[in-house]
């Protein structure tokens, strides 16, 4: 049993008390033109706390249009840096002052556990989008020598300049309702770009809250738009929508590989946050001890729903039985059970086609010779719940080992030969993260220019700083979020010649 759920605090009962939400559309709370709505569901116990527009083609123009007047107004370019720093500022206090309301939102909605949802969505987001803040004022172009001159000895100076990219489409997905798109709301802003958002369908209460308090941080109607709806109507509608500048997109492979083509057409800037299946490599003097808890929540936290977790656990045979005993042992202790409950570490997963999704990889691999070693069910209660599971005895070309799960599901293979075991991880579409656990500096330093993956971690797994380039090798996407390279995907370059 878990213990009894934390109270709702009033702005969240007064927010689900209006069941029929309207989305944010040029500083307004609208409904779909057409009236049609889309039900969200608390996935805990699998009831319908709200409903949310079912936007189309004609509300995304509607949102494209808000974005591109905000865009082209004079009171946006007259906004200097230093003003979109202050409204960014005043953005993060706001997400903070009301962070338990944010926090309880995510958590009814997405499911991860309330410490989770303050943490991660709440307080590592204030964070980012303080840093992003400082980036508003710093953006900067470079004043270049030029050999190209006229025989009558006309001379060029030449600089370059970083203009916002425009109008930005912002597809998200379900795992972070806040911190997803904050990753692109705010470096767009701080660029002086304008936003169209459409969160994923299952989860998007938080970002309607969002879009108040963005208005209220002093950022003009219009400048961010927030619009519910299906990917395959509203996502696509805004996709091909010619007046869109550049699309970021998380999510999966499969979709933005759609996105990519359909981007080409317009020529629409595109940058992609994709899948990943994360290797996690354990060597032979790595300490048990000291590992075991990190690996359990690289591949558990937030029910494996972390594009970055470790989802593939390579061990060197000598350590092999015991590290996957103290994990079982480690993750059977984490309480399953509703996000509210504050004793919770392992939640409900999104949705139940998700739910069914995964436990049909658990129940593929179990078949074809498969071993679980730590759950491989999901537990009897009303929800969406899949128990911490580790699998073992699985072969590589098995789909739990090859395709991206999302979800709790741990494949633990053993190795012998640290070359092979690099290849192996490699052996992959994939490119996201990867990481490897050792104290033998040598072998550690070796692996991180043959590791195939954006991110390469050394005794730890899953971290994400603001500061710190975020993105995918190979099928994991293309483009970088965070750090300085967010003003790659936000601005064009711009060259300028004066003649003297
Ligand atoms: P998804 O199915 O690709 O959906 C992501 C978003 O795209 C949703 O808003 C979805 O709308 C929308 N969409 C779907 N079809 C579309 C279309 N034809 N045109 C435009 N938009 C469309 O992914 P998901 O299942 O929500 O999220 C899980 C995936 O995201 C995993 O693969 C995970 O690895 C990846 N992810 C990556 C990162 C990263 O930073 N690399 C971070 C988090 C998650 P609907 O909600 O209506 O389907
Ligand atoms: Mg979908």
């Amino acid at each position: 049993m878990s213990a009894p759920l934390i109270p709702l605090v009033p702005a969240v009962e007064a927010f689900l008390a209006q069941p029929h939400k309207g989305m944010h559309i040029d500083g307004r709370s609208v409904p779909a033109h057409s009236g049609r709505t889309l039900p969200v569901c608390n996935p805990a116990d699998g009831q319908v706390i709200a409903h949310v527009p079912d936007a189309d083609a004609e509300d995304i123009d509607m949102a494209v249009s808000a974005a591109r007047r905000a865009f082209e107004s004079r009171n946006w370019r007259l906004m200097r840096p230093t003003d979109r720093e202050r409204a960014l500022l005043r953005l993060a206090d706001l997400i903070e002052a009301h962070g338990d309301e944010l926090a309880q939102l995510e958590t009814l909605n997405q499911g991860k556990p309330l410490s989770f949802s303050q943490a991660a969505d709440v307080g590592a987001t204030a964070q980012y989008v303080r840093y992003m803040a400082g980036w508003a004022t710093k953006i900067e172009g470079a004043t270049r020598d030029v050999s190209t001159g006229t025989p009558d000895g006309q001379q060029f100076m030449a600089f370059t300049r970083r203009e916002p990219v425009g109008v930005v489409a912002a597809i998200t997905p379900w795992n972070f309702s806040i911190m997803m798109p904050m990753w692109k709301i705010a470096p767009a802003l701080a660029c002086g770009c304008t936003i169209v958002l459409k969160p994923a369908e299952q989860t998007p209460l938080t970002m309607l809250r969002m879009a108040e308090l963005i208005l209220e941080a002093g950022f003009p109607p219009g400048a961010v738009n927030v619009v519910t709806g299906y990917g395959e109507t509203a996502g696509a509608a805004l996709v091909r929508h010619p007046s869109v500048d550049k699309i970021s997109f998380t999510g999966s492979t499969a979709v933005g590989k759609a996105i990519g083509r359909q981007a080409l057409d317009n020529m629409t800037r595109l940058s992609l946050e994709l899948g990943g299946k994360n290797p996690m490599i354990v060597l032979g003097d790595a300490d048990l001890n000291a590992i075991t808890f990190p690996l359990v929540m690289a591949a558990f936290a937030n029910q494996g729903q972390i594009c970055a977790a470790g989802s593939r656990l390579y061990v060197h045979n000598s350590q092999f039985d015991a590290l996957v005993a103290a994990m079982s042992a480690a993750a059977a202790t984490l309480r399953v059970g509703p996000g509210l409950s504050p004793d919770t570490m392992i939640g409900p997963v999104v949705s139940q086609a998700h739910q069914r999704h995964i436990l049909r990889y658990i129940d593929e691999t179990l078949a074809a010779g498969g071993q679980a070693v730590l759950g491989g069910d999901a537990p009897d209660r009303p929800g969406y719940f899949v128990n911490p599971t580790i699998l073992v005895n699985t072969r590589s070309d098995m789909p739990v080992v090859r395709e991206e799960v999302f979800g709790p599901v741990l494949v633990a293979m053993p190795f012998d030969d640290l070359d092979a075991v690099i290849a192996e991880a490699n052996n992959t579409p994939y490119g996201l993260t990867a990481s490897i656990w050792t104290n033998n500096l040598k072998q550690a330093l070796d692996a991180i220019p043959r590791l195939k993956a954006g991110t390469v971690y050394v005794n730890s797994h899953s971290l994400v700083d603001p500061n710190m380039p975020f993105g995918g090798f190979k099928q994991s996407g293309f483009g970088r979020e965070h750090g300085r390279e967010m003003i790659d995907a936000y601005t064009e370059t711009k060259a300028v010649f004066i003649a003297y």
